[in-house]
C-alpha cells in the first residue's frame, strides 16, 4: 500500500524501551491504544467502545512520532503515517482523496495506526481557515472517523504541539477524545533519554550523565540525542589528526575510540535546547 512504510523502515523500528522520560505518558498511550486493538474482546464483554482518536499533544522533539511508532511497532499493527503539511495536495480534491485512501489502507491491514503528524495544519479551527481546501479535509476527516467501526480495529493518533489551534469538532466524543500531554523531560526524564541515545556508544569512565542531565535544562528528547550524536563526533575529531584517512584505520585505532565528558561539554556550546532557540528566532 502506498502510505505504509518500506519493511526495511518497519523492521528497524521502535521499541518502547527507546523512549525516555515520558513517565506515565507511555501506560497511558498502551492503555488507549495497545490494549483496544490486542484485546478487543476486553471492551466487547464490558459494552464499552474503545477510543477510535487519541491525540498527542506537547512541545516538538519530546517524542510524539516515536511513541506513536513504538506502540505500532509492539502491537504489530500496520502503521500509516500522514504528515500533515505533507497530505494538502493541489489538485481539487486531491487531500480528500488521499485520506480515504490511507483510511481504507489502514481497514484492509487492520489492525492499523493512523499516525497524523501537525494534525493542526490540516484541521484548524475553522473560523481561522481561510482556504476552502482545509475546510474540506476537515469535513472529510470527521466523515472518515465517524465512520469508523469498532470492530475495525483502526486508531487514529494525532500529534499536535498547538492543541488549541486545533478544530474543536475534531475533539468531540467519538474523534479525538482522548488526550495526552507529552512534556519536556525532567531532570530524571533526561536521563533516561541519554542513556538511551549513548547505550551503543564507547563511553569513557569519567562519563557523568547524572551531571549533563543536570545541566541540559529545557532539552527535550530530540536535543538530548542531537547532543550525544555530537559528542560522539568531537571524540572523533580528537583521534583524526592521528589517522591517514587514505588508507585503512588500524583496528586498535578503532578500539580506542571513546566518547567523553570533555566532548559533551564541548558539544554542549553548540547545542541549544530547541525551546530556547524558538525564543531566540522570535527575539
Ligand atoms: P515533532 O512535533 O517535531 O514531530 P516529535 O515530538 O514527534 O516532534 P520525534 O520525531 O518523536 O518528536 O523525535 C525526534 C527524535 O528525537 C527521535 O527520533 C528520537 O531520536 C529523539 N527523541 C525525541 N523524544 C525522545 C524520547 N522521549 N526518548 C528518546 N528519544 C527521543
Amino acid at each position: 500500500p502506498q502510505f505504509e512504510e518500506p519493511k526495511e523502515a518497519r523492521r528497524a523500528d521502535v521499541t518502547y524501551d527507546d523512549i525516555g522520560g515520558l513517565g506515565n505518558s507511555v501506560d497511558q498511550v498502551r492503555e488507549m491504544v495497545e490494549l483496544p486493538l490486542r484485546h478487543p474482546e476486553l471492551f466487547q464483554r464490558l459494552g464499552i467502545d474503545p477510543p477510535k482518536g487519541v491525540l498527542l499533544h506537547g512541545p516538538p522533539g519530546t517524542g510524539k512520532t516515536l511513541l506513536a511508532r513504538a506502540v505500532a511497532n509492539e502491537t504489530e499493527a500496520h502503521f500509516f503515517h500522514i504528515a500533515g503539511p505533507e497530505i494538502m495536495g493541489s489538485r481539487y480534491g486531491e487531500s480528500e482523496e488521499r485520506l480515504r485512501q490511507v483510511f481504507h489502507e489502514a481497514a484492509q491491514n487492520a489492525p492499523s495506526i493512523i499516525f497524523i503528524d501537525e494534525i493542526d495544519s490540516i484541521a484548524p479551527k475553522r473560523e481561522q481557515v481561510t482556504g476552502e481546501v482545509e475546510r474540506r479535509i476537515v469535513a472529510q476527516l470527521l466523515t472518515l472517523m465517524d465512520g469508523l467501526e469498532p470492530r475495525q480495529n483502526i486508531v487514529v493518533i494525532g500529534a499536535t504541539n498547538r492543541r488549541d489551534a486545533i478544530d474543536e469538532a475534531l475533539r468531540r466524543p467519538g474523534r479525538f477524545d482522548r488526550e495526552i500531554v507529552i512534556g519536556v523531560p525532567d531532570q530524571k526524564g533526561r536521563r533516561e533519554v541519554l542513556a538511551i541515545h549513548t547505550r551503543g556508544m564507547p563511553l569513557s569512565d569519567d562519563i557523568d550523565l547524572d551531571e549533563i542531565a543536570r545541566t541540559t535544562y529545557g532539552f527535550v528528547g530530540a536535543d538530548l540525542g542531537a547532543l550525544a550524536r555530537e559528542a560522539a563526533m568531537d571524540s572523533l575529531r580528537r583521534v583524526l589528526p592521528d589517522i591517514n584517512l587514505r588508507e585503512g584505520i588500524p583496528p586498535e585505532v578503532i578500539e580506542k575510540l571513546s566518547v567523553c565528558q570533555d566532548d559533551f561539554l564541548s558539544a554542549m556550546k553548540r547545542i541549544q535546547p530547541s525551546a530556547l532557540r524558538e525564543i531566540m528566532i522570535q527575539a
